[in-house]
């Protein structure tokens, strides 16, 4: 049966993004064969100002086009999981000095977490991915520098809280990325996961970040939550599912039991 809710889910996330993807394609080819109908016309026209407009406009499409293709490909080339019992606690331990150097020195960072995270069962390189992604949104959502927090804790959901979050009641790992932002408004929240949504401009953007972040913890047996206030910030909040019963780790001795850094 829970083979069965994550073949369901892994379907769910795998329409979600082909829905999308056809749609934005289609924009983008649309923004192509515009410009290129509206610079035959005036030329037919024998009207020559104005062209390089339809130009860029074409090329603009036509880059977007091939920049999604290829982050595509590697979406696709990932999406065969490989889950593992893995400490979210050490995984991230791991990656502090990437975090740090990736969202530069205007931005404060902090590692918190609680005593005994409890081990999930996850492909720990897609999780790596999907973290450095949202500390990169986050940087991007502070220009002028800010705090970005990194949490992690041990979630008990009864039946209740779990069905506000559209999960099955029980232990789950949330891991938050908090930072001090530009926040989003409630349209900007409601399409963050679409594929290929971005407000970023041309080229700095693809939109893909945050639908491949939601498909890849849906298929984990996760969730993704934002908080977001425009002027304050933004969580994102990730759900893990607890592994059941007793695993062995990698190496167990390697455990951090507890670790608050600042
Ligand atoms: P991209 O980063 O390429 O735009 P994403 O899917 O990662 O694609 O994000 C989609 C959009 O969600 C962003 O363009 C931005 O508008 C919004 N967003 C994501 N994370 C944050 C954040 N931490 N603060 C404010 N806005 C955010």
């Amino acid at each position: 049966a829970e083979e069965q809710l994550r073949q369901a889910q892994k379907i769910e996330a795998v329409g979600q993004l082909t829905g999308g993807l056809a749609h934005d394609f289609n924009n983008l080819l649309t923004a192509v064969t515009g410009g290129l109908e509206l610079l035959a016309m005036r030329i037919a026209k024998g009207q020559h100002d104005q062209l390089d407009r339809y130009i860029s406009m074409a090329q603009n499409g036509a880059h977007r086009a091939a920049a999604l293709t290829q982050r595509l490909l590697a979406f696709s080339r990932r999406q065969t999981l490989a889950p593992k019992p893995t400490d979210v606690d050490r995984l991230i331990a791991g990656m502090e000095d990437i975090i740090v150097r990736t969202i530069g020195p205007a931005i404060e960072v902090t590692f918190a977490s609680a005593p005994g995270l409890w081990p999930i069962l996850v492909d720990a390189p897609q999780l790596e991915s999907a973290l450095l992604n949202l500390c990169i949104n986050a940087r991007d959502a502070m220009p002028e520098g800010g705090k970005l927090t990194i949490e992690t804790a041990n979630k008990t959901l009864d039946a209740r809280a779990a069905a506000a979050q559209d999960l099955p009641a029980g232990d789950y790992v949330s891991l938050c990325v908090t930072d001090t932002g530009t926040g989003m408004t409630p349209e900007v929240m409601e399409r963050v996961f679409d594929p290929f949504f971005t407000t970023k401009p041309i080229g700095e953007g693809t939109g893909l970040g945050l639908s491949m972040i939601y498909g890849f913890v849906r298929q984990s047996g996760g969730q993704v939550r934002i908080y977001s206030e425009v002027g304050t910030g933004t969580t994102m909040r990730l759900y893990l599912p607890r592994l059941p019963g007793e695993h062995e780790l990698a190496d167990p001795h390697e455990t951090s039991a507890s670790r608050h850094r600042a």
